[in-house]
């Protein structure tokens, strides 16, 4: 955190959240890869011997990936490091550390009651995971814009050529998914309901009902995706942000192969509906592969894994995707969810 630009904000009164940032930033160092966090011009970062660099970036948008007045601030921080770290999952990368720069209309700067500001809601949101994955806020910026806008970049590490990458699939693979699938597009269609008729959920976050959760808080699978990697169970994986029609194209694409999959053994969430575990978006489960005589173990770190299809031969001119359900094989159509550009 750096420079002219947080003067703006701390000519506000936030000297004390910057404090606070800088203070709970560096909570997660602690025997991870980072030496040298906020305070400096550059942070340092230190990986061990034979290890890459895994570095992704997600920028959210207010009025795009997520809605002032429908979401509440802890849930877009939360939000936006799931982001990121869901990346770095579906890497099999364990994480290193975080960066964010944040840019606000002033007014999310003002404190409004107990709970503090805009701002101070959104850090309590994404510290709180961060904590949970022991990830440090090594840097970043903040800035007044005319919208509310955060850019955050992970870097993660990985053993030197284990990383679990999308192009790796082979004909005959299995298909696996962690978790439940269509929880976040249920919630999300919940919260549009409950945000038009009261504004609860925005003002007391432990207040919102619990069909929100997979929607405002959603669980990166940080764990699972490491231990796919060290136990060399995957052949290739992606995380589900899209949804599971679009993510799954985007694997077999890159691994020029084909997927059937069987519509009976989708993990559906309670609440959801198979359309949305099909399509819905931001899940941020992992979708990956693996060999057929490879043991996959029924759940990992207490979440779940189901087989839900195998891969194919690709073939020209013939969709890639293929679901199988009680009426039949028909091709499998990407309709992964648009953030909310039609709404
Ligand atoms: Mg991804």
């Amino acid at each position: 955190m750096r420079g002219k630009r947080i003067r703006l904000l701390a000519d506000h009164g936030e000297l004390d959240v910057l404090r606070e940032i800088r203070r709970r930033g560096a909570e997660g160092e602690r025997g991870g890869g980072l030496r040298l966090g906020i305070g400096d011009d550059c942070a340092l970062l230190r990986v061990r011997d034979g290890e890459e660099l895994a570095v992704t970036t997600d920028l959210s948008i207010a009025g795009r990936h997520f809605r002032l007045d429908w979401h509440p601030p802890e849930s877009v921080g939360h939000r936006t490091l799931a982001r990121g770290l869901s990346d770095l999952a579906a890497m099999g990368a364990r994480p290193v550390a975080a960066f964010l720069s944040l840019g606000v209309p002033r007014e999310l700067t003002l404190r409004k009651g107990r709970r503090g500001s805009w701002v101070e809601r959104f850090y309590n949101g994404l510290f709180q995971l961060a904590e949970a994955h022991k990830t440090p806020l090594a840097g970043g910026d903040l800035a007044e814009s005319p919208v509310a806008l955060a850019d955050i970049v992970l870097v993660g590490a990985v053993p030197a050529g284990k990383a679990l990458l999308r192009s790796a699939a082979r004909p005959r693979d299995l298909v696996y998914v962690t978790g439940n699938l269509g929880g976040a597009a249920a919630g999300l269609s919940s919260l549009a309901e409950f945000a038009a008729k009261r504004r609860l959920v925005l003002s007391d976050p432990a207040a919102a009902p619990s069909e929100l959760s997979p929607h405002l808080y959603p669980q990166p699978r940080v764990r699972q995706g490491l231990a796919l990697q060290r136990r060399a169970l995957a052949t290739a994986a992606i995380d589900l942000s899209d949804g599971l029609s679009t993510d799954l194209l985007h694997l077999c694409e890159e691994s020029s192969v084909g997927a059937i999959i069987d519509a009976s053994r989708l993990p559906v969430a309670e609440g959801a509906s198979p359309d949305q575990a099909l399509h819905g978006g931001e899940d941020y489960e992992l979708l990956f592969t693996a060999r057929p005589t490879t043991k996959i173990p029924r759940a990992i770190a207490g979440t779940p894994i189901t087989r839900i299809g195998e891969v194919t031969r690709g073939q020209t001119g013939r969709a890639p995707l293929t679901i199988i359900s009680g009426s039949g094989l028909k091709p499998l159509q990407p309709r992964g969810w648009q953030h909310f550009s039609d709404l």
